[in-house]
This record gives structure tokens, sequence and C-alpha cells, in this order.
């Protein structure tokens, strides 16, 4: 089959828009490309995995172990370390890939600084998220407790000033939202805002739950904060007459940022999440940011190096198969090494499953022989391209100055990162981080975009994005380097958090358990986190019971 090869103006033109590709192309002079590869993550191991590969281990290449997990993740590694509190050793962590951290991983191979490849940073957390706040204590990233209680995280931690800056028509401004030219109604409309979220912020059931809180568990189950999943966020701001294009704009960014989904596909519940969530209370400043220069990278490493010895790298678990023997439950697993030609085998007690959960279909046998349950389908994920540029200087711009985060106002990119900045580095070589999600409506749609898109012209589409706002870009960038995300994301759509899919998906199956983001419908690190704890307790518990 012949595959039509797209010329650099279709390519531009699909991912930036046709403006920007005809600008873009005006010139028939090659533009210059630095070195640079798609690296990460193990497509062919993943592909091999679905398109049901089944290598028997050899006899004496199988095992026994009390708990197998499956995915070393932040829920895998969190799962791991509670096992490890527990004083329970007896458990093998299987990762398919060649590092572990899955979508909060980083690369380290730059002269400069560390960098993430996804999850970036975490708002501080709220004193009632006593175990997260435990993690960062033990991390040392916390300096005691204010009067409140609240965790006091050190200074070296809390992303520095300046946050963020946007670009827009020409130069750059201070902060997200694009004060400059506002209207009188457009402020209005964003203090109409602000007064709507801060209402949910200070909401109370009859329980006293908040509306959203984090964990996700936590948030009220009431009919009236539920109500609001059932429409998208941009029905919730239309019924309210919120439609001012730059309050629209943050909103959408808001959604594109935590989701990979625009204003119009995210849920109103995910929406008001994305704001509630992380407010103490009415009228006050979302939780401060912690973050790293490789982002949670710093935080999967902290993980790994407590769990190591349990780890196996490179190595895949592709069959999973509930037994039972002398009327007990068990586990079989199979698991494929990256060569994927041999395979290991382990007779577990139980297994904890730490991947993303549209792959049980494929990985547990009864569901794989057609008993796959109903709500594995209204799992869907969302896609992204992320880069990392490695430039020798920096850009050249007009405007506000460098901040941690650089929003470009009309790309459908999130724009970048700079890695250096929280290292107070101002001058010279830095590493940018930069994020595409690909918002199409139906994700197969993106996914096969994303694909077909090679190394050059992702790369295209990065350097022309940013040459925006940076002209001699193309000059600076000495390496460009991209991850494909293929299911980067679950996708908070309307009608999938409160569906009950994510709490049926949540029970055990057989001695199966399951822990990943994708159990909360958002994905965020306090929720990989909280599952990977709760799936571990549960073993635990049925572990002693025994
Ligand atoms: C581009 C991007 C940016 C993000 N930014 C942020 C952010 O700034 N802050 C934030 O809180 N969150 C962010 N996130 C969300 C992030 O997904 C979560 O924070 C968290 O890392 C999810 O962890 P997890 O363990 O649940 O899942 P995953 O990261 O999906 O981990 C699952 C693991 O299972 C492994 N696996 C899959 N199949 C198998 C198999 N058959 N055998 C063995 N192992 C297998 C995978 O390789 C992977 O390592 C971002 C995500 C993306 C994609």
């Amino acid at each position: 089959m012949s595959r039509h090869s797209f010329t650099r103006r279709e390519v531009l033109a699909a991912f930036l828009g046709l403006p920007a590709a005809l600008a873009a192309c005006r010139s028939d002079a090659v533009p210059r490309f630095p070195e640079g590869r798609i690296v990460g993550a193990s497509d062919a191991v993943g592909h091999r995995l679905r398109d049901g590969v089944r290598i028997d281990p050899a006899i004496d290449n199988w095992q026994r172990v009390g708990v197998v997990i499956v995915g070393g993740g932040i829920a895998g590694l969190t799962a791991a370390r509670r096992f490890l509190q527990a004083g329970f050793e007896d458990f093998v962590l299987l990762e398919l890939e060649p590092a572990p951290g899955g979508t909060s991983r980083s690369g380290d191979d730059a002269s400069v600084v560390p960098y993430p490849w996804g999850a970036h940073y975490l708002p501080a957390p709220m004193k009632e998220n006593a175990s997260l706040v435990e993690l960062l204590d033990e991390m040392n990233v916390t300096e005691g407790r204010d009067a409140e209680g609240e965790a006091v995280i050190a200074e070296q931690f809390l992303c520095r000033d300046p946050e963020e800056r946007v670009f827009y028509r020409g130069r750059w401004y201070e902060g997200l939202y694009l004060h400059a030219g506002e209207s009188a109604e457009d402020a209005a409309q964003l203090q109409a805002f602000n007064r709507e979220v801060d209402n949910w912020a200070g909401w109370r059931d009859g329980r006293g739950r908040r509306a959203f809180a984090i964990p996700l568990a936590t948030c009220s189950d009431d009919a009236e904060v539920t109500a609001l999943d059932r429409i998208s966020m941009d029905e919730w701001l239309r019924a309210r007459g919120l439609n001012s294009p730059r309050l629209r704009w943050l909103v959408d960014y808001a959604c594109r940022d935590d989701y990979g989904l625009t204003v119009g596909q995210t849920s109103a519940w995910a929406g008001l999440f994305y704001f509630a969530s992380r407010m103490r209370a009415p009228g006050d400043e979302a939780q401060s940011l912690i973050t790293w220069p490789e982002g949670n990278g710093r935080i999967v490493a902290h993980l790994y190096d407590k769990a190591r010895a349990h780890v196996r790298l490179n190595l895949a678990a592709a069959d999973i198969n509930p037994t039972i023997s002398e009327g007990r439950e068990g586990v079989d697993v199979v698991a494929l090494e990256s060569d994927g030609h041999s395979a290991v085998g382990f007779h577990a007690d139980r297994v904890i499953f730490a991947a993303p959960h549209f792959l049980t279909k494929y990985l547990i046998r009864p569901y794989r022989e057609g008993a796959t349950p109903a709500h594995v389908a209204e799992f869907q994920y969302g896609v992204w391209m992320v880069a990392n540029l490695f430039l020798k200087e920096r850009p050249r711009d007009l405007g506000f100055p460098l901040a941690w985060d650089n929003v470009l106002y009309e790309s459908q990119s999130l724009g970048y990162v700079a890695a250096t900045h929280q290292r107070g580095l101002d001058r010279g070589s830095t590493v940018f981080t930069y994020y595409y999600p690909l918002c199409d409506n139906d994700p197969r749609t993106a996914r096969s975009r994303l694909l077909t898109t090679d190394w050059r012209g992702w790369a295209d589409v990065v350097l022309t994005d940013l040459a925006r706002a940076h002209r001699d870009i193309r000059s600076l960038v000495e390496r460009l380097d991209v991850m494909r995300w293929g299911h980067a994301m679950i996708r908070p759509r309307p009608g999938f958090i409160w569906s009950g899919a994510r709490a049926s998906a949540a029970r055990p199956f057989r001695a199966i358990h399951f822990a990943h983001t994708d159990l909360s419908g958002v994905a965020l690190f306090e929720e990989a986190f909280y599952h990977g704890t709760r799936a571990a307790d549960e073993v635990l518990i049925a572990h002693r019971a025994r």
C-alpha cells in the first residue's frame, strides 16, 4: 500500500494552522535542523503485547513470589514503597521500559541540567493529604509545619519567580492570563469566574466534604456536584454568559494543560476540579508549585532508590492468569524480556496492576478471552508529543523575561518549561521541554497523526512554533529529541468521572488489585500516589488474613 507522504506545509498546517504554515513556507530555503531522534516509549514491545504474542517460559524459568507489581510508574513505585514501609519484601516490580517512572520519567544526559519527559510539577499538598506530606518529609522537601499545621515547603523546591509568561502578538507578558488590552467586560468576567471557583472552594456537603479535593476519592459525591460531570466545561461557561475570549482561552489552556482536552471536550466537573481543588479556602491563592529541573523525575528517583532491589526493568507482563490451587487464589504472570523472545514466569499470590487500565484487556487472560468487563472500554486516553530542546544560548525575545513556564497564546501547543529556571541559571545553555497535546475528538485519529509524523516533521513543528516568539531559535538548538506518548493520560470527558466505571475498575478481580492514576479519571501525581498506596494496603490486609 503506498502511503501519501505529507509536504512540509501540510505537516505544519496540521499542527500549527494554515497561516503559520504559509508564513513558514514563504521561502523555498531548506530550514536548518539540529541533531535529534525519537526516544522511548517502547512502542514495539507494547504493540507485540497487544498483538497477543505468547511465549512460554522454560520450566526452570518460573519463580515463586508473594506479589508481582506490574508497572513502574508513580503508582507501582508507590505500592512498592508502601510494602517496604510495612516490612513486606516478598514482591517484584516489572517495568516494560529500560527506566522507571512512566509518564513522570526524566532525562539526564544533557550537560547542563536534567529535564522532564512528562510530569513536571506537584502543587503543595494540603495537610489532609497526610501520606503525601509524609513522602515530602521523607524527601526533605518540607521544613516543618506552620501554625495551621500545613507543611512548610523549603524555598528551593518552590517554583522560582517568575513562574509564567504568555506570548501574544510579538511580545511576552507576565502571568498566564492576558491582562494587556483587556476590556472592562473581560475583567468583570474574570472576576465572575473567580467568584464561581471561590464558591466551589468553600462548598461543603452534609458530611463536611469538599466538592473538589485531592485525592479525588475524598471529594463529595453529592448530586449537586456530580451533575457538573454531565456537561462540558464549555457548556458550563456559556450557561453563565462567560464568553470573554481571554477568559475562555485561560480555561481552555487549563484543560489542555492538565487533561490534554479542549474546553469543549472536558467535563465541567474536571474543569472546576483543576481550579478549586488547589485552593485551601475561597479567595486564597492556588497552592504553590513544587518543582525540580527534571520535574517529577526527582520523586521517581527517590521512590526507585528505595525499591531498586525489587525492580526488574525491561520486563513486560504479557499474560496475567488468575489460578486456584488447593482452594487458594493465586496469579501466574508471564513477562517478556525486552528482546521480545525470552520469557520469565512468576507464580504469585497476588498482583498489583499499576499499568494503564486499557491494557487489562490484552494482559489479563480472562479479559482477553472474552470476559472483558464493560468498564474497560470507558477508559480513553489522550495523545501527547513532548520535545526536549538543548540550546547553547538563550534565545532573544521581547517583553517579560524568561519564566519557568512559557506559553504561546496563539498556538495549539502549551509552550515550554525551562529546566535551568529552578537552578537559578539565567544565562548560557539550557533545556526547554515543549508540550503538545493532540486534542482530536477521536483519540485514534490523534494517535495516527502522532505516529505518522516522523522526527523531522515534529522537529519542524516545534521549531516553527517557537520561532513565533524566538526568531533565532533554529540557530541555537543543538539537539531536539521527541517522545511520542500514544496513551499519555486518561481523558476526563463529560460523563466519565462519575459514571461508575472508575469504581468498578478499582475493585479487585480475583487476586488482581488495580492501581493507576487513570482510576481517578485524571492524570495527576497525587492520584497515582493515592492508588498505589490504596492497592498496597488492600494486598497487605489480604496477605495478613491468609
Ligand atoms: C506529557 C505529560 C505531562 C504530565 N505532567 C504532569 C504534571 O506536571 N504533574 C502531574 O501531577 N502529573 C502530570 N502528568 C500525569 C502523570 O501521568 C502522573 O503524574 C503519573 O506519573 C502517572 O503515574 P502512573 O503510575 O499512574 O502511570 P504511568 O506513568 O502510565 O505508569 C505506568 C507504567 O506501567 C508500565 N507498563 C505498561 N505496560 C506494562 C507491562 N505490560 N509490563 C510492565 N510494565 C508496564 C509503563 O511503562 C509505565 O512505566 C503528565 C503526564 C504526561 C503524559
